[in-house]
């Protein structure tokens, strides 16, 4: 269930290139937090709708959740001007994340841009089930590449587009090398990256499930600001909401 907390600040660090790592103290929302969960964030008295930021990682013993957030409008430039010891007013862990028991003992987990972030959750919590996590980050450039740290305990592959960092290519070329034996997929980035590796998995007949952005209203599935387009059973379109129903979908489900 989706709690309500006015939390602190414990950290808010610049990363460059307009990327910050935000640490929150909120024991509640920690304690609950699954992967490809996000948060639902005020960010000041002029933004009247929330942000979503997703969940990076979830700390229940020190009762924090970190999140990776990149600058784009004001509601963002909000959090970045945040400093320890402020409040922010969060609304999480929200909408449905991703099956970590679904991705099997050898899942290929995959991120783009600042979609990478959830896919630390995702990775530890699979190694949590005692599966053999191979993950696979891309990023524009060097200088946006985030968390290798902390996936170093991983089969790591970075790769970004311009080849300043890594493998030069996509996390496709990779997990096209990488598919043979994975028992699941998951991805988080841009929805032509979602769409690529959808097919990828399909034609290697591996399940995949996909976290999809959309912009928000409410968070809580009372709106229809993030609708979106997914195949009924009986071959029908039916209608979505990224918030409640998602953020993750099985990729099957998905008109790309
Ligand atoms: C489930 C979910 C999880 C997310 N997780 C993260 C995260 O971990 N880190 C992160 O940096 N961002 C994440 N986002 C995107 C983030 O919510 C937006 O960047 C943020 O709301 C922008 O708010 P703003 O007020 O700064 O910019 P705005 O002024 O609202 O928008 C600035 C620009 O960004 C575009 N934009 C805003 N929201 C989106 C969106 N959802 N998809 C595509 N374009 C958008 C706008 O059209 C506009 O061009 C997530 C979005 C969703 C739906």
């Amino acid at each position: 269930m989706a709690i309500q907390e006015i939390c602190a600040v414990r950290a808010n660090e610049y990363l460059g290139s307009g990327l910050y790592r935000m640490v929150i103290k909120t024991e509640k929302i920690a304690a609950s937090a699954a992967c490809g969960q996000f948060v639902h964030l005020t960010c000041g008295e002029g933004n009247l709708l929330r942000r979503p930021i997703s969940i990076c990682d979830a700390d229940s013993e020190a009762g924090t959740l970190t999140m990776l957030y990149e600058v784009k409008g004001d509601g963002t430039a909000w959090l970045a001007a945040r400093r320890a010891g402020d409040k922010i007013d969060v609304l999480g862990p929200l909408g449905h994340g991703f099956d970590a028991a679904k991705l099997g003992a050898r899942p290929v987990l995959l991120g783009g841009g600042i979609g990478v972030p959830p896919m630390l959750l995702t990775a530890k919590t699979c190694a949590k089930n005692s599966a053999a996590v191979t993950m696979i980050a891309g990023a524009r450039t060097r200088d946006l590449v985030v968390l290798e740290p902390e996936f170093s305990d991983f089969d790591y592959t970075v790769c970004t587009d311009d080849g300043s960092y890594g493998v030069h290519g996509f996390v496709t070329d990779v997990l096209r090398e990488k598919i043979t034996g994975a028992t699941g997929v998951a991805a988080c980035g841009p929805k032509p990256m979602l769409k690529a590796i959808a097919a990828i998995a399909k034609e290697a007949g591996v399940p995949c499930q996909v976290s999809m952005e959309e912009r928000m209203g409410c968070g809580i599935g009372a709106c229809l600001v993030c609708a979106c387009a997914l195949s009924a059973k009986n071959g029908e379109t039916r209608y979505g909401h990224v918030c409640k129903d998602g953020p993750v979908f099985d990729a099957e489900e998905v008109q790309w």
